[in-house]
């Protein structure tokens, strides 16, 4: 047999996310993606719902301390290239995750890039947060980001900003900015009446949109995981701020043009548009 030479390593990337027993979103999504991108995924659990393509009918939390101690085993050791964040339950959760970043080195002044998407709910308006976390969320995760990527409805939960038009999206960004977090990128897919879907990048002092078409599809369960996820799979890579959310735009287009169905509710965008199947 011939010996196998030196591997390297490809990029790491840390999701800090909830388990979706359906697999089209959560953790499940974040690691495929990774996995699509070229990274390899570790990752700290938060909660596991329990969910199928119809809703959420509930979820069990890990005990923070868990939480804590994933995230710290996995870069102590395998080290990261970036981290991300996805459903986080609870307040005691978020403080615990909040403070072993800090400790790690995962923040928006510290090595690791920090990508927070403020999940807050299912699309079938499901709540995966507690009301009462919003503000761990805003004081304790939000000041330590090196980008945010909240969609609409997580906008109003978080600043009160109704984002209807660009300028209210705009707004939204102005004030979200206002919580510390180095970048905004205010997502517009949920503006259903637009032709275009347009995301708004803001880093305190310039504005930057990102167009894509929408795509006429139900299938959008778990979108905004993947496109947080390949941002943060660009950021592992060593992309700067922009290209990889301008990779993570391209990368979620593709993702819900290849959106299936499943089940009786509504569908995956999938992760995996660019690997064909492999013949046996
Ligand atoms: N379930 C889990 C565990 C999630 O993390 C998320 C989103 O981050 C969802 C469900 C909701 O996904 P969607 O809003 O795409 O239905």
């Amino acid at each position: 047999m011939a010996p196998v030479g030196p591997v390297a390593a490809p990029p790491v990337a840390l999701t800090i996310a909830g388990s979706d027993s359906g697999g089209g979103a959560g953790l499940q999504a974040d690691l495929r993606t990774f996995t699509a991108c070229g990274v390899h995924g570790c990752v700290a659990v938060t909660a596991v719902t329990v969910q199928n393509s119809v809703g959420v009918s509930g979820f069990v939390e890990l005990p923070p301390e868990t939480v804590a101690a994933q995230i710290e085993a996995v870069v102590t050791d395998i080290g990261a290239g970036a981290a991300k964040t996805g459903m986080l339950a609870s307040a005691a959760i978020i403080d615990a995750i909040a403070k072993a970043c800090d400790k790690v080195g995962i923040g928006r002044t510290a090595p690791i890039p920090f990508v927070v998407d403020p999940v807050s709910a299912s699309m079938h308006g499901d709540p995966l947060l507690h009301e009462s976390a919003l503000d761990a969320l805003r004081t304790k995760l939000f000041p330590m980001a090196t980008l945010v990527t909240p969609n609409t409805d997580e906008v109003r939960l978080l600043v009160g900003v109704e984002v209807t038009d660009r300028a209210s999206q705009y707004a939204a960004a102005r004030a979200l900015y206002e919580l510390g977090p180095a970048w905004v990128l205010v997502k517009g897919g949920h503006l259903r009446h637009e032709p275009v879907c347009v995301d708004v990048l803001y880093d305190g002092s310039t504005f930057t949109e990102l167009p894509a078409p929408r795509v006429d599809t139900p299938n959008t369960h778990g979108g905004g995981d993947t496109m947080a996820s390949a941002i943060t799979a660009a950021l592992a890579g060593g992309a700067s701020l922009p290209d990889a959310v301008a990779y993570g735009k391209r990368y979620v287009t593709k993702a819900v043009q290849h959106a299936y169905p499943l089940g009786a509710g509504v569908g995956p965008v999938s992760p995996f548009w660019r690997i064909s199947p492999t013949p046996v």
